[in-house]
Parts: C-alpha cells; sequence; structure tokens
C-alpha cells in the first residue's frame, strides 16, 4: 500500500495529477491511499513520490461533477472512493449509470449529503451586525455538515452582493467586501459576533410562521435538523412552540376560518383591508406598525417578506420619506438599510444630521419587485398604490407631526405633496401643502448610486448635501 499526500482537505487540482499518473502507471486502486497534509503525520514521511508519466487521458464530464461534490464530503477515504471510480470507468464507461454498484451507489449517497448540507447551509446561515474601519459589515459562524463553503459562497455573493460580509466555519472562511470574494483559513467561534438586533427579527418571523397544527416534530427536525440549532437564533423558540402547539391548534380550531395565505394574521395582526382601514385611525407608531403587517389595501403584501414601517423618535422634527423598502429592508424589516440607506446616512453626517434624531419611512411599506433568476429587481410602485398606502403615511404624519417633511424622489413627492413633482425643478425649497403641512423635495439617494459618470455623481452629490443643509436649517 502507497499513500499519497495532498496539500488539503479540498486539494483536487492535486488529487487530480495524481490519479492520473497513478492511472497511466497502471496503480491498482487497492495499492494506493490518499492523504490529507498533516492529518496522519506518520504517513507524511512515507509518503510515496508519484511515477513520472508521458500522456493524458480524459474522464467522463459526469464523472467529473460528481468528484467535485465528493470531495466535499468529510468522509477520509473520499479521494479513494473516487480513484476507484475512474480507474473502473476505464473498462466500463457506463459504470456511474449502474446504481446498483456499491462504488457508485457509494458515491451517490455522499453527493447527496454533500447536495443537501450546502442547501441547509444556504438555509440556515443567519449574519448578525458588526462594524469594523470600513463601517458596516456582516458576519455568521456556520458549522456546515460536510465541507461546503467554498463551493457555496458564490450563493451568498449573489444573494446579498451589496453587503460586506464574513462567513466563517471550522473549515475555513469567505470574505465578501463587495467587489471580491476572498476564501481564507479555517475560523472560530469566537471571531464571530454572539447577538445583535436581528435576533429579535428572527425569532418573531420564525414564530409568525409557525403552525401548530402541521406540527410534525421527526419533518421539523429533518428539515431543520438539530445540529444547527445552537447557531439559530430562532431556535430557541422551538421547544416552547412545541409544547404549546396543542393548546395553539386547539385554539385555531375554534376559531372562524381565516383567509388564506395570510401568514402574519395568524399570529401578528388581523387582516386590514381598504374598507375596514378607512374608518380606523392607529392611536400609536407601535399598533400603525402592526396594522402594516395585515395590510391588503392593495397586493404588494402579497409577495413581500414583511411590511417595513418607519423607525425613529415619536416626535421628530424632521420625516424623511423614501419610495419603498428594497431587497435589504425587506428581509430585515428597517427602512434605509440597504445601499442607498448607507448613502443617505453618510450624507446626513455631512450636512450635520443625526440619523437618530430623525423619523425615516417610506411611502409604500411592502416591497415592489420582480424576480430575475435568484435576483429581486425593484419596480417602482404605481400611482395605485402610492395612493393606497398613503393611507398609512398619512397617520405617521398625524402621529410624528414632524416641523418638516424631507422627500426623496418623485414616488415620496407624490405621496406627500399629492401630486406628481417635478424632482429636478422643485427641489431644495421649503413647499407648504394643502394641509399646512411644509414639505422639502430632492432626490432619491438611490438615484446617486445609478449614476455611471463619476464627475457627474460628485456635483449631483454636492446637489444632493446642499438640500440637506437647506432642510437641517428649516426646523
Ligand atoms: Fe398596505 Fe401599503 Fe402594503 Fe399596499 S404597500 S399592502 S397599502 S401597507
Amino acid at each position: 500500500m502507497r499513500s499519497f499526500v495532498l496539500a488539503d482537505p479540498l486539494d483536487f487540482d492535486g488529487w487530480r495529477e495524481a490519479a492520473r499518473r497513478l492511472r497511466l502507471a497502471g496503480v491498482e486502486p487497492a495499492e494506493v491511499r490518499f492523504v490529507v497534509g498533516h492529518s496522519r503525520g506518520d504517513l507524511f514521511d512515507e509518503a510515496a513520490a508519484l511515477p513520472e508519466v508521458e500522456g493524458a487521458f480524459n474522464a467522463p464530464r459526469a464523472f467529473m461533477e460528481t468528484a467535485a461534490q465528493l470531495i466535499q464530503h468529510r468522509s477520509e477515504n473520499r479521494f479513494d472512493l473516487m480513484y476507484r471510480l475512474l480507474w473502473r470507468l476505464k473498462d466500463q464507461p457506463d459504470l456511474l449509470n449502474v446504481l446498483s454498484d456499491q462504488d457508485v451507489a457509494e458515491a451517490a449517497d455522499r453527493v447527496k449529503a454533500v447536495r443537501r448540507a450546502a442547501h441547509k447551509m444556504k438555509a440556515f446561515v443567519r449574519f448578525r451586525q458588526a462594524e469594523d474601519e470600513a463601517g458596516e459589515h456582516w458576519v455568521a459562524w456556520f458549522e456546515p455538515a460536510h465541507r461546503v463553503l467554498q463551493a457555496t459562497a458564490p450563493f451568498f455573493v449573489r444573494r446579498f452582493s451589496a453587503m460586506r460580509w464574513t462567513i466563517l466555519t471550522p473549515d475555513g472562511s469567505a470574505h465578501w467586501n463587495g467587489e471580491a470574494l476572498d476564501c481564507r483559513p479555517a475560523a472560530e467561534q469566537a471571531q464571530a459576533p454572539t447577538e445583535d438586533a436581528m435576533e429579535d427579527f428572527w425569532r418573531t418571523y420564525y414564530a409568525s410562521t409557525f403552525n401548530p397544527a402541521r406540527l410534525r416534530p421527526q419533518a421539523m427536525q429533518s428539515e431543520m435538523p438539530k445540529r444547527y440549532w445552537k447557531n439559530l437564533p430562532e431556535a430557541a423558540l422551538i421547544p416552547e412552540l412545541m409544547a404549546a402547539a396543542s393548546v395553539r391548534t386547539e385554539a385555531m380550531v375554534t376559531r372562524p376560518t381565516s383567509r388564506p395565505n395570510d401568514r402574519f394574521q395568524r399570529v401578528r395582526a388581523p387582516v386590514v383591508d381598504r374598507a375596514a382601514t378607512d374608518d380606523l385611525a392607529p392611536e400609536s407608531l407601535d399598533e400603525l406598525a402592526r396594522g402594516v403587517q395585515g395590510c391588503r389595501r392593495c397586493p404588494l403584501w402579497r409577495d413581500a417578506t414583511q411590511g417595513v414601517c418607519g423607525e425613529g423618535p415619536k416626535r421628530a422634527a424632521l420625516m424623511v420619506v423614501g419610495e419603498q423598502p428594497g431587497d435589504q429592508e425587506d428581509l430585515v424589516g428597517r427602512p434605509f438599510a440597504g445601499p442607498a440607506g448607507r448613502l443617505l446616512g453618510a450624507a446626513f453626517e455631512e450636512a450635520g444630521l443625526n440619523r437618530r434624531d430623525l423619523y425615516l419611512t417610506n411611502a409604500v411599506k411592502h416591497f415592489k419587485h420582480e424576480p430575475r433568476g435568484k435576483r429581486r429587481l425593484h419596480k417602482t410602485p404605481n400611482a395605485g398604490e402610492v395612493q393606497a398606502c398613503r393611507w398609512w403615511l398619512d397617520h405617521e404624519r398625524r402621529l410624528v407631526k414632524p416641523r418638516l417633511i424631507l422627500a426623496l424622489g418623485a414616488t415620496a413627492g407624490l405621496a406627500v405633496l399629492g401630486r406628481k413633482p417635478a424632482v429636478q425643478a422643485e427641489r431644495g425649497r421649503v413647499m407648504t401643502t394643502a394641509d399646512g403641512a411644509r414639505v422639502l423635495l430632492t432626490v432619491h439617494p438611490a438615484y446617486l448610486l445609478r449614476l455611471p459618470d463619476p464627475a457627474r455623481r460628485d456635483s449631483e452629490r454636492a446637489r444632493f448635501l446642499a438640500d440637506l443643509a437647506a432642510a437641517s436649517a428649516q426646523f
């Protein structure tokens, strides 16, 4: 038996070169064992030299795809299994179609386990908010069942391309700075933040989607295996929700029938359609926020994760109104949490405004978008949707009573002024609405992000700062 050393557990290139030479030299699988780096210190010194051979051969594409996934499996003998399959393909080109074959079946089981680990990683990574010298940074600790981090990281790049994030695992870490993905050595859990303001969101979200009538503990643990619970904020609720399930099921059975697909209604908020809301008036911002979760005044609630209400002091002197929550705001449930929000926060600082003193909200409370592959592309709300949601904005204005409203962009202008404004012509000066509110209009920060020409972007940013400074002087 000869042992060959690979550089690391995912050293596919090293294995491929060794396997090529061994097969060309006629070295049978039973004579070969692959080991990784120093994982077998005693064998390292005995590692055999690879035979010097000339020539090449083609391995079937299906085998290469299988091998690329098999290598992520944690079993120590996965490289040996890969070589055995490669060796046997020489005489049995259709081997991979023989599902009754023991090696093929073993490989299929392991590939399935790797795919499942990747799927669980996509579902159960939970980023927590942190800060570093460059600002906001999202960090997650995750312990995948197999070594799927490198293969799965591009999914997170596509999904969270606008955030700076890091995923730490015992096998390695992946870092995305907004432009490039960097994979580095193994990390320790102590490097990850343990808690942030998002914990409550995940717990609330899980509680709101937990249906006790459908509780099947075995199926639930298959979908959310216990090994992942310790890093999931919402998992802390599972024992409690399971214990309360029978009581809640009974209550659901005796309750009047509810409308389908109203997931927030079940736990968090009664449905409030247009007819119902016109006669109601929320008495506090908390009540208003609960009402938005059950709102059916327009169709936008259907495809959104949640309604996103305003946040800030109850008596803020300046209310800032944007267009609608974006992809990230929809997920985290807070306004201006995405790239445009970060640009706005920086501009506030330059204009001498403290974000914590301001009430930030949007004209429309649910995210309007259309799917494009795995992405959700922003769509501008139409006039009917803005009009429907204006009911909520008007109540926010009534409750906060700001001295000045800063409207960001045409949609916010429409919601506040009741007419579509000419933003460039009307920006930067205080207008008074029919109900006496003072409004200053400027562009939406997303407009600045979309400008391709750096010189134009700089000049538009300067105009934006001047508008913010004008607002700052008016309240
Ligand atoms: Fe209601 Fe506004 Fe959501 Fe439409 S966008 S469902 S009006 S909260």
